[in-house]
């Protein structure tokens, strides 16, 4: 299931994305391969869903991680999606 619309989508449809701790900050990352540790987040590789996730919080609560920081900009930019 996307975290951002909700909707049930084949893994080959989603991107994986996973919290990775970087200092005092844990942010998203992008999993392409879908291989590593850990819980991962499912969503689209749209503009939409990573906005709407990233207001619901739903990574947060996907990931189990409270002080996740999703930062919609730098997520598009992972998944080379275009925001703008
Ligand atoms: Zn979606």
């Amino acid at each position: 299931m996307c975290v951002g619309c909700r909707q049930r989508a084949e893994i080959t449809e989603l991107v994986r994305v996973v919290a990775q701790k970087c200092d005092d900050t844990t942010g998203l990352v992008v999993d392409p391969a879908k291989t590593m540790p850990g819980r991962g987040a499912w969503l689209h590789a749209r503009a939409e869903c990573i906005s709407v996730a990233t207001r619901r919080r739903a990574f947060a609560a996907a990931l189990r991680t409270p002080g996740l920081t999703a930062d919609p900009e730098d997520l598009a930019e992972q998944l080379g999606v275009i925001t703008h």
